[in-house]
């Protein structure tokens, strides 16, 4: 299973991506979650991707792309979560794939309105080791605060704060939105209504899996 993961902040894609890693063994690649790795380690990579993670920006391609080319090589079952984020980057994940004949299965589009994103985003607490996401509301830890699963410390990302999510939403739909037709043009597009709870989000994604299986047998 070869999926890309699609939408904007707070759409479910991580949360998904998590749920499809303990289903099926296929490796959530995230690169939010890589960047931020590499922050907190104080790396050359780190270093060049700090300012436009704290603006809402984007990392240069060339950034991004150096970072997942060993990755996708080693990998034959993964699941991309915010990677990639704008044509430039699909491109290049696309001929990388084909070079290596591991092309995408499928690409899942998450989409909620915005009020929805906006507070999904506002009462995300996350793990920064393993970057599990819960929601304050919709999907609390059992105990505040704390990984339900490793029992490690939850963060709220600083990322998340009202004024970053203004812009990263913006950044969205100027880069990363022109992908949704990239894909569909290409027949690889399904379309997920995010909006559904967690578990039904789930069962749409898994439907959307095992159409395409049944497609390509
Ligand atoms: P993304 O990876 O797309 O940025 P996440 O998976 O981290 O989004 O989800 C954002 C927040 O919304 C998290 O706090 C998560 O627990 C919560 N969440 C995810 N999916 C749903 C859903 N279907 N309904 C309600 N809350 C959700
Ligand atoms: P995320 O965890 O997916 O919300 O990503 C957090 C931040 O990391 C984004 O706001 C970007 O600054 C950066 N980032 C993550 N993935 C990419 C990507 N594929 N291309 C460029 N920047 C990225």
């Amino acid at each position: 299973m070869r999926l890309v993961m699609l939408g904007p902040p707070g759409a479910g894609k991580g949360t998904q991506a998590k749920v499809l890693e303990e289903r099926y063994g296929a490796s959530q690649l995230s690169t939010g979650d890589l960047l931020r790795q590499n922050v907190a380690d104080g790396s050359p990579l780190g270093a060049k991707a700090k300012s436009f993670m704290d603006s809402g920006g984007l990392v240069p391609d060339d950034v991004i792309v150096g970072m997942m080319e060993v990755p996708l090589a080693k990998l034959d079952s993964f699941v991309l979560d915010g990677f990639p984020r704008t044509v430039a980057q699909a491109e290049t994940l696309d001929a990388m794939l084909g070079k290596l004949g591991k092309p995408l299965t499928a690409v899942l589009l998450f989409d909620a309105d915005r009020a929805t994103l906006l507070r999904r985003l506002a009462g995300r607490w996350t793990n920064p080791r393993t970057g599990r996401t819960y929601h304050l509301e919709f999907n609390p830890p059992k105990v505040a605060g704390i990984d339900d699963q490793d029992g490690g410390p939850l963060v709220q990302r600083p990322d998340d704060a009202a004024d970053v999510v203004a812009k990263r939403l913006e950044t969205y739909d100027a880069q990363t939105a022109p992908l949704v037709e990239y894909y569909d043009r290409t027949g690889r597009l399904v379309r997920i209504d995010g909006l559904q709870a967690i578990g039904d989000v789930t069962a749409a994604v898994q439907k959307a899996i095992d159409a395409r299986s049944g497609a390509a047998a």
